[in-house]
């Protein structure tokens, strides 16, 4: 599957994993749910895509990365707020 598929069918509410790239929706939603994000955002993703619009595409991923540490279902290795309620025990 393209990317731009991929994308649009993401905007239209059905966000699949890209499994030929092995990549996820830009807000994650195909992973996980829950992180679907608001439909005006998503069609503004897909035109600044399309338009090949940078700024807006980083930003914008920066965004829905913070969503998906917030929602403390991601986790990354060495990423501090996942050990933070971990109690030192010797
Ligand atoms: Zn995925």
């Amino acid at each position: 599957m393209n990317t731009e598929k991929q994308l649009k069918l993401w905007v239209k509410g059905k966000p699949v994993h890209n499994d030929e790239r092995n990549e996820c929706c830009p807000d994650f939603s195909c992973c996980q749910p829950q992180l679907l994000a608001p439909e005006h955002e998503r069609k503004t993703f897909l035109e600044a895509y399309q338009k090949d619009n940078e700024k807006t595409l980083m930003s914008m991923s920066i965004e829905f990365l913070g969503r998906a540490f917030s929602s403390k279902k991601v986790y990354v290795a060495g990423y501090r707020e996942n050990y933070k309620d971990e109690k030192k025990e010797i």
